[in-house]
């Protein structure tokens, strides 16, 4: 059994061993760039005679102390962990180590600015990575108070968890983080205040000469709590044009959570720190909350990412409370924690913040990403068995986070909103620093609602698969209806059918040409037939909406006529919401082979030309273009993709100046690109020198970069006028560009170095692979399908030598997605039968991408037949 892989059973068993109370921690953060040291000084008690472990990634263990006895560290420390035996009742506990700063975003990340020289440190540790930082009982049950002491040069700045309580210059002078050719340092003790109990997933440590602002928010109990917000030196200008606007978007959080959930916020301070090179959106360290540094926006965004943003930043203060405050015992109800997060922030922007669509966006991209998953064969409940850690990190994905906020939402439809929060409020007061289940929430929902919440929890919760839902309507000849039924069908792999409270709404169009609601009804839904009484004898609409308003989750399916005015109108319809579960349904119709993806094509060319909701306009640019590329008959492939990127420019050159449209649609027309297409090249070449010019379109930083590859991708620019443009401004965020356009040269020469550069080039940061994988993957069919054998013969190698996050991108990453999709499906089988016993993390990352060419084989054999 690998020490790295905790299993559920083991986390139990050690719980029931020990409780600890304190951590005391040391960094020394002067001792170069490769390693940093580490003394970590444990308080617990335990079963009298008992032994244990504790977690440890080190590069070396210097000694090892339990109450006063120097252990032989080659006897204990192997396989990350420490073992402790003859425990006493009370015990301490000394590790002295030396650890590793990593380069993959995991542990202690550590990144060099290329634009200045400067050194920026932060640490992600979940799922379990504080055991890379100190010495650690490193499961989400075993709270404690943490005492953090950290040793740093002169200059930079350190943020944990607690407060500053002092700063002290220390003897001996450091080289760490000073500029090339610059002076030695000195070096600093920081000394932070004591956490209130809690999780050491939970802990954090940013340090560097990062950029802050401050200021204080009201806590609702008569405190004012301090925040503050931290980046990189080089984004410090970018910043300050958004600080108050994120300091603003806190704010409404705070007072929004107190309003609706009544728990004052639980901690000493709030800092929001936007950190280089980071794997997800944000970490919800406790009052230390870590959010990837491409939400500053240096350049121009979409609209949707800026809502991102919004929801991101939302989302982690919610974490606070739920997670934070009170935790989840083991990863098996991580869902609950992303869950709750997902939909309260959700709720937060639309009800606090100026982006009142957001359920909109929610519809468009958050259920979007839960349908795929959830009709994958690597389905499962949304409480999902999770024996060991690699169990959870394939976790973190549709079903936790975007198929539980539905679900959450549709709960709250069921056993209504005050309730909900009324429950949650005694949720969160009962458990207060302390660890709940999933069980604790029901008990008090429960409570509040008075609806039995068992066979619920284990019909949406506890079983995975999605249903679709239906309307047969009957009509006499005068166009009244005379019978309404909604049908609920479960897939064959999952036959459960569940209780939905769901609205059905009625839409008609007015005189001035909008499709409006005319009328609704809300009702609960059970079983495989439910006649709806309701809507007998009322005159039949030209639309009917299943699933009015989002409020359920499962797929939908309209009646003939709805579906014919759908195709047609969707652009119509006047509100946001009603577009993206329309639109969002014709997709799922078009993945399953049950709309000719033309269709799909042309109704989102009509819903383009006047959407302006952004996240629905970013997945319909998005999804039309994979029908177009991978779903259409093959016969038609070109001309429809001539088609489309002929529309979508046309679209560009009518969009309102400077608009989020204008800049999509631009951005969607650049993936169209093939070699020898002389027109396309010299658009891109004329925005690039400013011949073609579309009114309020700047050519800022990373539009730049977009078609700088997009002329990589048609082989257009060549090595050294890559490595040209990257001289002109040398950045983190450049460089990675420069390495994506590299990748995307569709020659062999840049396909091979890429796939080498990603498998073997250990140097490589996690946001470096990640553009160097991406750049590789558009390589089209005639050089993807050279990668096919190698994929499956590397996978294997990938997952043993790299960690997990590394592991990920690469298989993902690398996936040669544009290859021949029979092929993909056939040596992909026969790979996943040659490695049944594969660790079922990797099985699963390959199954999702084996399932994806199998479904692209079926939809297009279903279009070829049209
Ligand atoms: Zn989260």
């Amino acid at each position: 059994m690998p020490g790295a892989n905790l299993t559920r059973v083991e986390a139990q068993e050690r719980a029931s061993v020990v409780s600890v109370q304190h951590y005391d921690i040391e960094l020394d953060l002067t001792r170069g760039g490769k390693l940093f040291g580490s003394t970590t000084t444990i308080a617990f008690d335990a079963q009298a005679g008992s032994s244990t472990f504790l977690d440890l990634i080190a590069d070396s263990v210097q000694s090892v102390v339990l109450n006063g006895q120097e252990l032989n560290v080659s006897e204990v420390w192997a396989d990350s962990r420490i073992e402790l035996a003859q425990l006493n009742e009370h015990n301490t506990v000394t590790v002295t180590a030396m650890c590793v700063y990593s380069n993959t975003g995991e542990g202690l990340h550590r990144s060099v600015d290329p634009s200045d020289g400067n050194v920026y440190l932060y640490t992600q540790f979940e799922v379990p990575d504080a055991r890379r930082v100190y010495a650690v009982f490193d499961q989400p049950d075993l709270k404690a108070v943490f005492d953090f002491r950290v040793i740093a040069p002169e200059g930079w700045e350190v943020i944990s968890n607690g407060l500053v309580s002092s700063k002290n210059q220390l003897v001996g002078r450091t080289d760490e983080g000073t500029l090339t050719g610059g002076e030695t340092r000195n070096r600093v003790m920081w000394t932070f205040t004591s956490t209130p109990p809690m999780s050491s997933y939970l802990t954090a440590l940013v340090a560097g000469p990062y950029a802050v602002w401050r200021t204080t928010a009201s806590n609702g109990d008569g405190r004012q709590v301090p925040m503050a917000i931290y980046c990189r030196k080089a984004l410090q200008e970018a910043m300050a044009k958004d600080a108050d606007y994120l300091f603003d978007v806190t704010k409404a959080g705070f007072d929004f959570y107190n309003k609706t959930w009544g728990v004052p916020y639980p901690y000493d301070k709030y800092d929001q720190l936007f950190v280089p090179e980071y794997n997800a959106g944000a970490m919800e360290n406790i009052g230390t909350v870590t959010i990837r540094d491409s939400y500053v926006f240096e350049s121009k965004v979409t609209d949707a990412l800026a809502e991102r943003r919004v929801v991101t930043v939302l989302h982690e203060l919610a974490h606070m409370w739920f997670g934070d405050l009170v935790t989840m015992k083991w990863w098996n109800d991580l869902w609950l924690n992303e869950s709750f997060a997902e939909f309260t922030s959700t709720l937060a922007t639309a009800e606090a913040t100026n982006w009142k669509d957001a359920w909109a966006t929610f519809t468009s991209g958050e259920k979007s990403w839960a349908l795929n998953q959830d009709q994958l064969p690597t389905t499962h409940p949304i409480v999902a068995p999770i024996d060991d850690l690699n169990d959870t990190y394939v976790n973190f994905d549709g079903i936790t986070y975007a198929k539980g906020a539905s679900v959450l939402k549709q709960l709250v439809a069921y056993v209504g909103r005050e309730r909900f929060f009324e429950g949650i409020h005694n949720y969160l007061v009962k458990h207060a620093y302390s660890n709940a289940t999933l069980h604790d929430l029901l008990q008090e929902l429960e409570a509040t609602s008075g609806r039995d919440l068992r066979t619920w929890s284990s019909l949406w919760l506890e079983q995975a698969g999605i249903t679709t839902l239906s309307a047969e309507v009957a009509t006499d000849d005068k166009g009244v209806i005379t019978a309404f039924t909604i049908h609920q069908v479960a897939p064959q792999e999952h036959p459960v059918l569940r209780p939905h409270r769901l609205a059905v709404g009625f839409y008609n169009t007015n005189e001035a040409g909008a499709v409006v609601r005319t009328d609704r009804v809300e009702l609960d839904v059970d079983g495989a037939d439910t006649v709806v009484e309701e809507l007998v004898d009322k005159p039949r609409p030209e639309f009917i909406a299943l699933n009015d308003d989002d409020l359920t989750y499962a797929k939908l399916r309209f009646d003939e006529q709805s579906r014919q005015f759908a195709l047609a109108h969707v652009q119509d319809f006047d509100s946001a919401l009603t577009r993206a579960v329309i639109w969002l349904s014709l997709w799922d119709m078009t993945r399953d082979g049950e709309l000719p993806a033309q269709d799909f094509v042309d109704a989102t060319l009509h819903l383009l030309a006047r959407e302006t909701e952004s996240t629905t306009y970013r997945y319909a640019l998005s999804c039309m273009s994979f029908t177009a590329k991978h779903y259409v008959a093959s016969a038609k492939r070109a001309e429809v993709l001539a088609h489309v990127a002929h529309e979508l420019w046309t679209l560009a050159g009518r969009a309102e100046a400077g608009s989020d449209v204008q800049f999509q649609l631009v951005g969607a027309y650049l993936g169209y690109g093939e070699s020898g297409d002389s027109e396309f090249e010299a658009t891109v070449r004329g925005l690039l020198d400013g011949s073609v010019v579309l009114e309020g379109l700047q050519i800022d930083n990373n539009l730049r970069w977009s078609l700088l590859t997009a002329l990589a991708r048609i082989n257009a620019i060549d090595e050294d006028g890559i490595a040209a443009e990257l001289a002109k401004k040398d950045t983190t965020e450049n460089r990675q560009f420069a390495l994506g356009a590299r990748a995307s040269r569709p020659v062999e020469e840049a396909k091979t170095w890429a796939w080498e550069e990603a498998i073997r080039n250990t140097e490589l940061t996690n946001s470096q692979l990640e553009a160097v994988a991406a750049g590789f993957a558009s390589a089209p069919a005639d050089l993807a399908n050279a990668y096919v054998e190698r994929y499956f013969a590397e996978a294997d190698g990938i997952w043993t030598n790299r960690t997990f996050h590394m592991a990920e991108a690469l298989l993902e990453g690398l996936w040669p997605s544009n290859a021949d999709a029979e092929r993909l499906v056939e040596q992909g089988d026969a790979w996943l039968a040659a490695h049944e016993d594969a660790d079922k993390a990797l099985r699963r990352l390959v199954i999702g991408n084996v399932e994806s060419a199998r479904r692209i084989v079926a939809v297009r054999t279903f279009n070829d037949a049209l």
